[in-house]
């Protein structure tokens, strides 16, 4: 009975303590934008600026919203516009692997490119009413590669045709590039769900922008190789999910945050495009038609080549 009670008061005390440093440690953790405006439009929407060496980069958001626009394209931070000392905050996570990777991104060096068209062989990906995600990632792979090219690029891909390759060697495979492009057709249950995203890795310790408790603790001694290229990849995911925006006016899902195997240990910026979703019947015709491939495909190198000179 005796040692319940000290189990008891041990950890009410630990909770009291925990509270403490927890109050203490957010607002640390925050860094406050002293540049906004609150619009009167009704929908709460905060524009605010940052500047860093000569750059001005002017964002709109809401407060307990997670995701940003920057020239009106989306981009997720990893945690929610909060509001302190009356001024809107980000978290300081959010400040150095995405705000900063925008505002300092100069010329890359960039001469190898691997690309990486998502499944084969044995595993299909997604699969639409009348297409096959595998081979639809290979077409696209193949037009990027192709512009890539003439632009004075080496290119080097993952996998040759139809072929079964792992995640790991995937990953792997980062290490003879500059860069490492991930290339994949969305799905989902809801026919409805359509539009473009591009995801780089998420910042260590945050959650990934499709985890619905934006609270959730993740394990921040986690050394995976590809959070030491956090915020370049975040760059380059941006300046990718820009062009295809602007290029095919799609559903602009965001430049995202996810960890998964290729961005997680990969050893070069690395990013995912998914172009669309085959589920979707709109977008199963335009993933199919030759035109619109070559649309994305163009809009893919595009972002790369913004990436290396730099703008965004
Ligand atoms: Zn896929």
């Amino acid at each position: 009975m005796r040692n319940f009670i000290k189990i008891v008061t041990f950890i009410a005390g630990f909770a009291i303590i925990a509270a403490g440093c927890t109050t203490e440690n957010d607002n640390m953790n925050f860094r406050k934008i002293e540049r906004f405006t609150q619009k009167q439009d009704g929908d709460g929407n905060i524009s605010f600026s940052f500047d860093q060496n000569g750059r001005t980069l002017n964002f709109e958001g809401q407060f307990g919203k997670r995701a940003i626009y920057l020239d009106n394209v989306k981009l997720w931070l990893a945690f929610p516009l909060t509001p302190v000392d009356n001024s809107p905050a980000i978290r300081n996570e959010d400040w150095t692997f995405s705000i900063l990777p925008l505002l300092n991104n100069r010329e890359n060096k960039l001469n190898t490119i691997i690309l990486d068209p998502g499944h084969g062989g044995e595993h299909p990906g997604a699969k639409g009413k009348f297409s096959i995600e595998k081979e639809l990632n290979r077409k696209i792979a193949d037009l990027t590669g192709e512009i890539l090219r003439q632009r004075g690029y080496t290119v080097l891909y993952t996998r040759a045709d139809d072929e079964t390759v792992e995640l790991e060697p995937r990953a792997e495979a980062g290490c003879f590039a500059d860069i490492f492009v991930s290339i994949h057709c969305n799905a989902a249950p809801n026919p409805d769900a359509n539009g473009i995203e591009t995801f780089s890795i998420t910042p260590k310790g945050a959650p990934n922008s499709n985890d619905s408790d934006h609270s959730m603790a993740v394990n921040v001694n986690d050394d995976a190789t590809g959070y030491q290229h956090c915020a370049d990849s975040f760059a380059l995911a941006y300046a990718i999910q820009k062009k295809l925006i602007e290029s095919t006016g799609a559903n602009d899902r965001g430049a995202k945050r996810a960890r998964f195997h290729v961005l997680y240990r990969n050893s070069v910026p690395a990013v995912l495009v998914e172009c669309g979703f085959v589920s979707n019947e709109n977008e199963e015709k335009l993933l199919n038609n030759p035109e619109y491939q070559l649309k994305i495909a163009r809009a893919i190198a595009d972002g790369i080549d913004n990436y290396r000179k730099g703008m965004l």
